[in-house]
């Protein structure tokens, strides 16, 4: 039996996705930028497709989209995209502690061109601390970007507040919605963001395309320069194909994502129950509650993250450690050393992340195997105290 719970890390496309990309392929493939009829067609399904993924997050209007590589490539256009837009302004942006590889790097190559960049830090759960997020505020600071949730522990951040307290100060908040796009609906209308980073393949659509929400007056500086697609934001043929199984997957996941997130929280809540219950020394990472609801973070005493993910490819079981996305680094995850973990502590973690095809059989096979592989890894472990053996 295989097992899959690294839904954070990739996400399989669904079928009727796929059903949805085949005709633009090689039937309806034309260049939206051409002025023949077929250019007309591809035109229209843009159009289509951009009025789809604003709707998914209640965007006002289709133009506010704008298509791109992917969370990385939006993660870039938000963040440098702004600095230099506002540079004059100021040369200030906040980010936070534990936001995704991407931003955080993003962050050091601004500082590099000059910019100041704060880490808001966050407490034991890995949820920012909004008071230091206030004091970090000055009159230079231009903007603040902090992600909906965290991709590693799943803390889910209070965006409400900081969207307020940006919106007062007339600074820019940008959110990477990645992590909890498929489990947590998104109102642009109801919580007032400038900029949202969204991925297709993290609500079941293909991979390398993705989207930033802009709000209708907010301007950024295109950081990809070319033949002007994209009114000019962001140069280069559209990934037609790509956009339409995005759109398509938008369309589906508005309407499921409600009864799809109650459903992985029911799994996803045996899974936490039985695992801390079958294994000593186990513990959760992140938040109990303020979690997303297909996020099970946890941590073993006296055993590698590592070497745990390498046990459970033996019995077909795939889950992720440190950070989702980029889990074949062997540094501690940054998150959970900000959450105030020890280096061993934060080496001793396993994600596993749940999605649209996790079944309970999934959970129950975990349940049958993580004990033992815990039990044996911890006999070979010179971390294991003696005594805890016996
Ligand atoms: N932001 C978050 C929160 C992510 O989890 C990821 C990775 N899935 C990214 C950004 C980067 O996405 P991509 O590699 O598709 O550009």
């Amino acid at each position: 039996m295989s097992v899959y719970l690294d839904y954070q890390a990739a996400k399989p496309v669904d079928e009727k996705v796929i059903e949805a990309m085949m005709p633009y392929f090689n039937k309806d493939f034309a260049n939206p930028a051409s002025l023949h009829g077929h250019g007309d067609i591809a035109t229209e399904i843009l159009k289509q497709s951009r009025k789809k993924v604003a709707d998914f997050i209640n965007a006002p209007n289709a133009e506010d989209i704008l298509f791109t590589s992917g969370a990385t490539e939006s993660n870039n256009m938000a963040l440098i995209g702004s600095a230099l837009k506002n540079k004059r302004k100021g040369d200030h942006i906040i980010i936070s502690e534990i936001e995704h590889i991407s931003i955080l790097n993003i962050g050091k190559y601004l500082e590099q061109q000059g910019f100041r960049v704060n880490r808001v830090p966050v407490d034991q759960y890995g949820i920012i601390k909004l008071e230091k997020l206030k004091k970090l505020i000055t009159d230079e600071t231009t903007l603040i970007s902090v992600s909906t949730a965290s991709n590693e522990v799943g803390s889910m951040q209070p965006i409400e507040e900081i969207a307020q307290i940006a919106n007062e100060k007339k600074i820019l908040f940008h959110t990477d919605a990645v992590a909890s796009e498929a489990v947590i609906p998104m109102d642009v209308q109801k919580i007032p963001f400038d900029l949202v980073t969204l991925s297709s393949n993290d609500i079941y659509g293909p991979r390398g395309v993705g989207a930033l929400y802009l709000k209708k007056g907010v301007r950024v500086n295109p950081i990809l320069i070319g033949g002007g697609q994209e009114k000019g934001m962001r140069s280069g043929s559209e990934n037609l194909t790509g956009i339409v199984g995005f759109a398509k997957a938008a369309e589906i996941m508005k309407s499921v994502i409600n009864e799809e997130a109650s459903r992985l929280k029911k799994l996803r809540n045996k899974l936490i129950s039985g695992v801390l219950e079958a294994i000593p020394k186990s513990h959760l990472n992140g938040h109990p509650e303020k979690r997303l609801p297909n996020n099970a973070h946890f941590r073993f005493d006296y055993i590698e993250g590592e070497s745990l993910i390498l046990s459970l490819r033996d019995v077909n079981v795939s889950g992720a450690t440190g950070s989702a996305c980029s889990s074949k680094t062997l540094e501690a995850s940054h998150t959970l050393l900000a959450m105030g973990l020890l280096h061993e502590e934060a080496h001793g973690s396993l994600l596993f992340s749940l999605g649209r095809y996790s079944k309970e059989s999934d959970i129950d096979r975990v349940i049958e195997v993580l004990p033992g592989v815990v039990k044996r890894l911890r006999k070979l472990s010179p971390l294991t105290p003696p005594d805890f053996l016996k």
